[in-house]
């Protein structure tokens, strides 16, 4: 099979980290006998400074046209003095939205490797974790209608946390698709006890769940997920939420990994299009040194040939390429213990190919 993929480098260490997941690619191809046909295209400020805009309709054009779009991350110091609607981190808004792209899932994966580096307890982690957040986002208060105005108390200002039964029907049902393919169970978490946006939310993904009898259904207030997220994550398999409780409780879950370098994410749009890109940002930093870890990206693209590709032999395969270093002793400087050697993001991609099939 031929697969075409959007490939949007960006700035910083994007370029560095998405060159080693072609490498991985290049072997997942060679391997199991598929190919992947790369179109390499600008977002970010690289795109500023070539075209004048962070969003070049050709990018748009082109990520259409393909059948996944992998991104590496966009922005860094040199534009930090660019008005807010003109710096590099417009784009992936832009392509968000051009793309029509409202489920973001962000894993949630401890490596038993790297135990050490997660905040929590030994017992609380004893054996793994493994939780997906299954994030909407293109709607509620992010998108809602905004405002200022005058009250009795001073100016004042508003955002309105608004969801419509389509769009909760939608995210529900990746959620619901996604818990099949794994643990079975889903847990929706709103604030139902005040919100009437929550009310309609709970009552859609139930409706939702009277499709998916095998998938168990717990509804969980946000407040309350967010300690269970750090009391007992364990209990967690699929979590689907709101763009706002989503963005926070994504973050909170992953820091349980340990390492930012480690972290994956997907955006999906209808008919498994999807964007995949790591959590992480440009880290100018560090751009340019070797000193990136290219997991986060590598794991991306794992999820793009499971979620996109319907490819899980070939997500597997590189899943555990990607453990089989760890096990081996190397780290990136990232997850390196103090004083212990590190390897660099060449080295990290060279080590993971060579560790396909
Ligand atoms: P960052 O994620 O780029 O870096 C935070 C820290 O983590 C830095 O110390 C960095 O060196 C380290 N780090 C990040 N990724 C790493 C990796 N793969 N390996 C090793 N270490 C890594 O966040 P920041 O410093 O807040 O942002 C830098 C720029 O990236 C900003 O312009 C920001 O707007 C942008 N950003 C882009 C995205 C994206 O493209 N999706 C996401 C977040 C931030």
């Amino acid at each position: 099979m031929e697969y075409r993929i959007a490939v949007v480098p960006g700035d910083g260490i994007g370029p560095e980290v998405v060159a080693q997941t072609l490498k991985v690619l290049d072997k997942v191809g060679e391997v199991y006998g598929h190919s992947f046909k790369y179109e390499k295209v600008l977002a970010g400020g690289c795109a500023i400074d070539a075209t004048g805009g962070c969003l070049p309709q050709e990018t748009i054009d082109v990520c259409k046209a393909s059948d996944a779009v992998l991104l590496g991350a966009v922005g860094g110091w040199k534009w930090d003095t660019l008005p807010g609607n003109e710096r590099p981190e417009m784009a992936l808004l832009g392509l968000r939205k051009e793309l029509g792209l409202f489920a973001n899932l962000r894993p949630a994966m401890l490596f038993e490797e790297l135990a050490d580096a997660c905040p929590l307890k030994p017992e609380i982690i004893a054996g793994g974790l493994d939780i997906v957040v299954v994030r909407e986002l293109t709607g509620g208060i992010y998108f809602g209608e905004k405002g200022t105005k005058d009250t009795a108390m001073g100016a004042a200002a508003y955002d309105v946390e608004q969801y419509s039964e389509g769009e909760v029907r939608r995210i529900a049902e990746v959620a619901f698709d996604m818990a099949m393919k794994r643990g079975k169970k889903v847990t929706s978490v709103d604030k139902a006890n005040v919100l009437e946006s929550s009310r309609l939310w709970r009552r859609v993904v139930a409706e939702v769940g009277d499709r998916f009898p095998e998938v168990e259904l717990n509804n969980m207030y946000v407040d309350n997920a967010a300690m269970q997220l750090v009391r007992n994550p364990k209990q967690f398999d699929v979590i689907v939420t709101s763009n706002i409780f989503g963005d926070i409780l994504s973050d909170e879950a992953s820091m349980i990994t340990g390492s930012i370098g480690m972290l994956p994410s997907a955006s999906l749009a209808t008919g498994n299009f999807g964007m995949y890109e790591p959590v992480h940002g440009s880290a100018p930093d560090i751009a340019g040194k070797d000193m990136a870890n290219p997991m986060a990206t590598i794991l991306s693209a794992a999820m793009m040939l499971r979620y996109t590709f319907g490819l899980g032999k070939e997500a597997d395969a590189v899943e555990s390429a990607v453990k089989k270093v760890l096990a081996d002793g190397y780290r990136t400087h990232d997850i390196a213990a103090e004083g212990e050697e590190a390897i660099g993001t060449e080295k990290a991609g060279d080590l993971i190919a060579a560790n396909i099939g």
